[in-house]
């Protein structure tokens, strides 16, 4: 693949970095998809699927840690991190969350440039892309992880952030049973490991969006004593 058929997606809001990133990645032969937001950031990703994503943590409609998150959901392409000094901590929670790396602005050209090779020489090594699965069905159930979307019998259902969050994870591990606390770790953060019923109400409002008798669910089953697992055949 020669650089020209390779995009990359820069989501920053400050128009400045934007435009050196834009010039620096252009002159090498990259092409950029620019979003000064969150929400233009997501819709880049799931609709062009960049082979990079450059990626400002303080965006105006929301963190830069949300989008890590929501990728992570369906696929493992590189994201590099664009962090401004003193946002070590942020920084941290961004690697945890499932970014690459970070650049640490001000960053000069040569070393964007080395960060980004790696980046994608890994990716390529670890087939980031070949493991997208953004589609899923179980059942009379099917979504699409990417665009956030479930339909029951060819029809759309709404599910909350967390209901879908919580979906997301079983599709990502159909068959294996999560325990309480996997779930709760993933789906409310580290500090909520010990709320199991959390868990269990969510799961029976997923239920009853999902389920044909929610009482006895066919695929969102239970383990006693353990969590949760989702058959899909
Ligand atoms: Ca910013």
């Amino acid at each position: 693949m020669t650089t020209n058929e390779i995009l990359i997606a820069v989501i920053e809001d400050e128009a400045p970095i934007r435009c050196f990133l834009r010039a620096s990645l252009g002159v090498e032969g990259f092409r950029v998809a620019e979003a000064a937001t969150a929400k233009d950031g997501l819709r880049i990703i799931t609709q062009q699927r960049p082979a990079l994503v450059l990626l400002d943590l303080g965006l105006p409609d929301a963190d830069g840690l949300q989008i890590i998150q929501e990728v992570r959901q369906w696929s493992a392409m590189p994201i590099i991190i664009l962090s401004a000094r003193g946002e070590e901590q942020s920084k941290i929670v961004a690697l945890n969350a499932g970014a690459d790396d970070y650049l640490t602005k001000p960053f000069g050209v040569g070393e964007l440039l080395a960060r980004i090779r790696v980046g994608l020489r890994h990716a390529a090594r670890i087939g980031a892309h070949e493991t997208d699965t953004t589609a899923f069905r179980f059942g009379h159930v099917r979504g699409d992880l990417a665009q956030r979307r479930v339909f029951v019998d060819d029809e759309e259902v709404r599910l909350t952030k967390i209901e879908f969050d919580l979906l997301a994870l079983l599709v990502q591990h159909a068959g294996k049973v999560l325990t309480h606390r996997f779930l709760l770790k993933e789906v409310w953060g580290p500090h909520t490991v010990d709320e199991s019923h959390y868990v269990r109400v969510f799961m029976a409002n997923l239920r009853k969006k999902l389920e044909r008798n929610p009482s006895r669910p066919e695929y969102l089953l239970t383990e006693q004593g353990v969590g949760y697992r989702l058959k899909t055949e």
